[in-house]
């Protein structure tokens, strides 16, 4: 290495970093390939690290470091090129947060992402900070698993404390009348990845929601207008903003935000899932540190997007307008739609296309996989209702 002191770089780095300066993201997922993209429109170059050199933000990138989330040499290298580092995944390490926070401001930081990155500390910290959360217990065993699920007496959804999305990583126990037996469980120790999890009272939802928060390292917070997400098999199939919710609940939820990002002293983003139950309360499901798929409806509903939003907060730049333009909607394109009929075939975009308001984002993903977030369709309309039969009539066309 160089004869600088790390420590003087970063303070060389002090302060808003402006166009023209190179951003670094762990990650070049899709959400490092938007955040990419806005930075790229605002004149910034994107330095990505990801372990697949053919990730969506390879396309937009001017350097893609691959490497994997634990290397924390490439951590160094992405961030010592860079004047703010940011993030699109939960999964970085720590040790290599830290590393880059040597090098140029890391935004979020790894003491936050220390706590979300594990499903048992974020439970926790949420509950030990008084935000509402539903019935849960800890299970490092399958014998403890067991009891958790004796003690939360219904349904029950086991989830690995690390490394799960989408879903994955995670199990259902007792659902349908399903016998809670050690058979059952041990079936479901497995699906977890046989490792520490959570498990949780599966409860009886109303609609779920999710609430964007940006805060900027001086401490301004911009909270966006709640989204109003519908998931199917645990993957989110689309979303609406504004979420169609009584403006107390809009309070409330937003409320619960900006203190979990206040309380954090976040520097970022985070997106704050939240379960309304059927008995009408409100509580926290989990926490992403990132642009988040409920809100990519964001480039259309608001003055700033997501995207944006994250590139000002990780230049230490004032926050943009959060306020509502248009309702808007979005259906995710998983993998599914380019495998029916056993076969690989391109969707008919055109027919989707016709549909007014429609618009469509692909991630530049090779392979189509059942469950893989390919793209996604949005669309704008009067209301987020008819936003939403607007995207979905463009979805059924494909
Ligand atoms: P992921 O990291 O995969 O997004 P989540 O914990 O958000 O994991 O779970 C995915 C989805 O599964 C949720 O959005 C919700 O639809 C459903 N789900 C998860 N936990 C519960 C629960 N305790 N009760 C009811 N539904 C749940
Ligand atoms: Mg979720």
């Amino acid at each position: 290495m160089t004869g600088f002191m790390p420590a003087d770089l970063v303070t060389k780095h002090a302060g808003p970093v402006l166009p023209g300066a190179a951003i670094g993201i762990f990650g070049g997922g899709q959400l490092g390939r938007m955040m990419g993209i806005a930075a790229r429109s605002m004149g910034y170059k994107v330095h990505v690290l990801d372990p697949d050199p053919a990730c969506p933000a390879g396309y937009i990138a001017d350097v893609v470091i691959e490497a994997g989330w634990n290397d924390r040499w490439a951590a160094a290298n992405l961030a010592r090129d860079c004047a703010a580092v940011t993030l699109e995944i939960e999964q970085v390490s720590t040790v290599s947060l830290d590393e880059a926070a040597r090098w140029a401001p890391v935004r979020p930081g790894a003491a936050m992402m220390a706590v979300i990155q594990d499903r048992i500390e974020q439970k926790n910290w949420l509950a030990k900070h008084g935000f509402p959360v539903g019935a849960y217990r800890v299970a490092r065993s399958a014998e403890q698993l067991l009891a958790a699920a004796g003690e939360l007496a219904g349904p029950a959804i086991a989830k690995s404390a690390t490394g799960g999305y989408d879903g994955r990583g995670q199990s259902k126990l007792g659902f349908d009348g399903a016998a809670v037996d050690a058979a059952a469980v041990r079936q479901a120790w497995e699906e977890v990845g046989s490792t520490a999890c959570v498990v949780e009272l599966a409860l009886d939802l109303e609609k779920e929601i999710s609430v964007m928060v940006a805060r900027a390292p001086n401490g301004e917070i911009k909270v966006y207008p709640p989204a109003e997400n519908f998931h199917e098999d645990q993957i989110l199939s689309w979303s609406i903003i504004p979420a169609g919710v009584p403006a107390a609940l809009v309070t409330e939820a937003q409320g619960i935000a900006r203190e979990i990002a206040d309380t954090f002293a976040l520097e970022g983003l985070l997106a704050v899932e939240l379960f309304l139950t059927k008995d009408g309360k409100l509580l926290v499901n989990e926490l992403a540190p990132r642009p988040h798929n409920s809100y990519h409806g964001s480039e259309r509903a608001c003055v700033t997007s997501q995207f944006e939003q994250a590139v000002r907060a990780a230049c230490d730049l004032p926050l943009g307008d959060v306020s509502l333009v248009q309702p808007t909607a979005i259906a995710n394109l998983l993998g599914d739609v380019w495998l029916r009929d056993g076969s690989v075939h391109e969707p008919a975009f055109d027919k989707a296309l016709a549909i007014d308001g429609v618009r469509l984002t692909l991630y530049e993903k090779l392979k189509p996989r059942h469950g893989r977030k390919m793209g996604h369709l949005s669309a704008v309309a009067s209301t987020a209702a008819e936003a939403r039969d607007r995207v979905l009539q463009a979805k059924s066309l494909l």
